[in-house]
């Protein structure tokens, strides 16, 4: 991407979408275009079509998607499949129908079989049982990665797809009903420090492993990617370790300052065992992580307390 390329970022204010544009941003890229969900619905295929003939964008970073945690994936399933499925190919066929010269795809490792052999490598994909709670969720996103490696057969597109572990940082959802575990714990560990609660709840049993990528290592990987990798082959995006349940819950005790008590409530979904990456496609094209999962924790309670506690 030349530093002056047209570059639409779809889903600029979330969790990956603000993190591409700050990095893009840092970077020097200067002509960046984007719109709010009020400007532009991208589940309205007219609203798409008319933005891409009126902005003509090269490069489309696609980080517009409806995600959420583990309990809002299990109470909202429609929601889920139609929004993902209608936002995607509504702006994967614009990027072909407009000539786009390359789109990036954010697929996600929870869409990899449950019990995909660990670290999961990229050509698990479809090979077993989905995990129930987000199995919605997780056709949709295959079938966006399928949609841009037909496109790339069929159409000679350029259209690459990634697969973040789970992200966190600034902009991240710190709703309790509907955030994944890592902001949900900061916002459950910092409030039970203010109110002085002698304990905080956990769900599921602890044991669950998970992997922790701070947003900002994704968006520059994505960008990375962008400017050296094409094909269809999925690139996975990690740090290759990955830490349990009760592990992250007593580190963010750390970050927070917390002294009490954490107290596991098993009747809420443990969801997959474990969901770590294999990381060895990404290395070999040249990228690796820089921020600590210690580093990026303090970066986003700070985060936290200047952008969400502040205003509540
Ligand atoms: P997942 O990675 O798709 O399973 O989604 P989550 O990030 O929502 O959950 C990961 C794990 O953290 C699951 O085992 C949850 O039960 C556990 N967990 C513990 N406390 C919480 C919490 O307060 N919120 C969420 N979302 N998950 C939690």
């Amino acid at each position: 991407m030349n530093l002056d390329a047209k570059i639409y970022v779809a889903g600029h204010r979330g969790l990956v979408g603000s993190a591409i544009v700050r990095n893009l941003t840092a970077k020097g890229y200067s002509n960046l275009v984007f719109r709010t969900s009020q400007q532009l619905d991208l589940t309205r295929r007219d609203q798409v079509d008319l933005f891409f003939e009126e902005e003509e964008p090269e490069y489309v970073f696609l980080a517009a998607a409806k995600v959420g945690g583990i309990v809002a994936n299990n109470d909202f399933p429609a929601e889920f499949i139609r929004d993902n499925l209608m936002i995607q190919t509504n702006v994967i066929d614009a990027a072909y129908q407009n000539g786009v010269k390359k789109l990036l795809f954010l697929g996600s490792t929870c869409i990899y079989p449950k019990l995909a052999a660990q670290p999961m490598r990229e050509d698990s994909l479809l090979t077993g049982e989905l995990e129930p709670t987000n199995e919605p969720y997780a056709i949709a996103k295959i079938a966006g990665i399928k949609m841009c490696q037909s496109y790339n057969r069929q159409y000679g597109t350029n259209f690459i797809s990634i697969m973040p572990t789970n992200l966190y940082g600034p902009h991240d959802n710190f709703d309790l009903s509907s955030s994944h575990v890592l902001p949900a714990l900061i916002r459950k560990f910092h409030e039970a420090k203010m109110n002085n609660a002698p304990t905080v709840e956990v769900w599921g049993t602890g044991t669950p492993k998970r992997e922790f990528l701070y947003s900002d290592d994704l968006a520059d990987a994505a960008i990375y990617l962008m400017n050296c990798y094409s094909g269809s082959d999925l690139v996975n995006i990690g740090m290759g370790k990955d830490i349990s349940i009760k592990e992250l819950a007593e580190k963010i005790g750390e970050t927070v300052g917390y002294e009490g008590e954490i107290v596991f409530n098993a009747s809420k979904p443990d969801g997959a065992p474990r969901k770590l990456v294999d990381i060895n496609r990404l290395t070999s094209l040249g990228w690796q992580a820089t921020t600590s999962l210690d580093e990026g924790l303090e970066m986003a309670y700070k985060w936290f307390l200047e952008h969400i506690e502040k205003n509540t």
